[in-house]
């Protein structure tokens, strides 16, 4: 049985060790923390959706989704709930040009499998929505876009990967990885040499880091992104979809009686960081940010207690066309890489870690795998930019 070495425990990694240990192989997972998804993972907004505008994308997406729908039955685990709330994901605008490119979207969307997003404006729209501000034009909403818990849904991975055999090892730092003959064949961490017939590099923000060790050059820079969680607030609507400006990509949900909120401003690449420093003035931000097409958002701000709100960030690993890697690494046979998710790793794990087990099964051909590392035009690929 050809054993697999999968460095990082976030929620590709651990979806990645289910569908790799279901497919036969003998899995070990290898994390530096005390314990699993705490990197980016814990960061997270946890949304999910299928709204893309890239027929692949919105296929992967739809795939995803379809198991987190049905994430209890998949892994048979009857009682594990990852409190998916299908609430719906709105991107608004206020722009005529974008209104009319919305339109062209969701026709797109709706021509390559995707017919249940609506393209919504005026009365319609402010019926629907009401908490939206006047100037609030057009939007495209699909129900069945919205959240789940990232936690539990890696805890799920994690319970039914164990009855495939998989071993967890916690506070296993991969150091270096060994390479032989041109063949990477191992990882180094500080207690001994690991083998292995293939190594996995699912480390999130620091898989170029470890990829460099074996002399390997990837295409994927970590960038800081925050996120704003308010607890209870009386004026925050908890029935609404997840809210994006998509004019400026300021967005927020509800969470439970509050609200999440984030906004992927622009922002230089950074070298990857276990403990990444939120920058404080991001709250006043994202607050202006989000009152511009939600107004219900000055009530909140003005009557925030400071112990009301909780500031994170976390970091993108982000590849030229914000599309992920996934696959064999080119020239370094025995080396694989499933990361470069920028803003979408929750939703696309399922999909992604499927992908990735089907490849290394030689179920699905290197040719049929559209996110393979040396695809063409990556480089120079502009992707889908909607990186929320
Ligand atoms: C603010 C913010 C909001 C986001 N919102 C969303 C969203 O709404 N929806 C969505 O789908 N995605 C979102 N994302 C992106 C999503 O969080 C990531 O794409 C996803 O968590 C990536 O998971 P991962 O397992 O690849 O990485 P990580 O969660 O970073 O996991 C990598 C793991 O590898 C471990 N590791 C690293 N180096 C080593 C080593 N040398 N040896 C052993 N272990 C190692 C780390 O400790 C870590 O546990 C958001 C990200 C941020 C920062």
């Amino acid at each position: 049985m050809p054993r697999i070495l999968v460095i990082g425990g976030g929620i590709i990694g651990v979806a990645s060790a289910y569908f790799l240990g279901k497919a036969g192989f003998e899995v070990h997972l290898l994390e530096r923390e005390i314990t699993l998804g705490a990197l980016t993972t814990a960061a997270s907004l946890q949304a999910v959706r299928a709204q893309f505008a890239d027929p692949v994308n919105i296929a992967f997406m739809k795939e995803s989704l379809s198991f987190y729908e049905t994430f209890a039955q998949q892994l048979d685990l009857p009682d594990h709930d990852i409190g998916f709330h299908q609430q719906g994901y709105l991107f608004v605008t206020t722009d005529e040009a974008i209104a009319a490119r919305q339109r062209d979207r969701v026709a797109f969307q709706h021509a390559h499998g995707l017919e249940d997003v609506e393209y919504l404006e005026g009365e319609a729209l402010h019926r629907r929505f009401p908490y939206l501000a006047g100037e609030a034009l057009a939007a495209t909403f699909r129900q069945r876009d919205g959240w789940i818990s990232a936690h539990e849904a890696l805890l799920g991975f994690r319970q039914a990967a164990r009855r495939h055999n998989v071993r967890f090892h916690l506070q296993t730092e991969a150091l270096s990885l060994i390479v032989r003959g041109g063949r990477v064949v191992g990882v180094r961490t500080p207690a001994g040499d690991w083998e292995a017939d293939a190594v996995v590099l699912a480390a999130g923000p620091f898989t170029a880091q470890l990829a460099r060790t074996a002399d390997v050059e990837l295409p994927l820079q970590p960038v800081r992104r925050h996120r704003v969680v308010i607890g209870e607030h009386d004026a925050i609507p908890h029935w609404a979809p997840m809210t994006i400006d998509e004019d400026t990509g300021a967005h927020w949900r509800p969470e439970g009686p509050g609200a999440a909120l984030a906004w992927a401003e622009p922002e230089a690449p950074s070298p990857p960081q276990r403990h990444v420093s939120p920058d404080p003035n991001f709250t006043f931000r994202v607050m202006e940010g989000v009152y511009r097409l939600c107004p219900f958002w000055l009530e909140v701000a003005e009557t925030l207690k400071r112990d009301n709100v909780f500031l994170h960030a976390g970091q993108y690993t982000v590849s030229p066309d914000h599309n992920p890697l996934i696959g064999p690494v080119p020239d370094r046979p025995g080396l694989w890489v499933i990361s470069g998710f920028s803003g979408h790793g929750v939703m696309a794990a399922p999909a992604s870690a499927r992908l990735l087990a089907d490849l290394l099964a030689g179920r699905v051909p290197e040719d049929d795998n559209p996110y393979a590392v040396d695809r063409p035009g990556l480089e120079a690929a502009e992707g889908e930019k909607m990186v929320l």
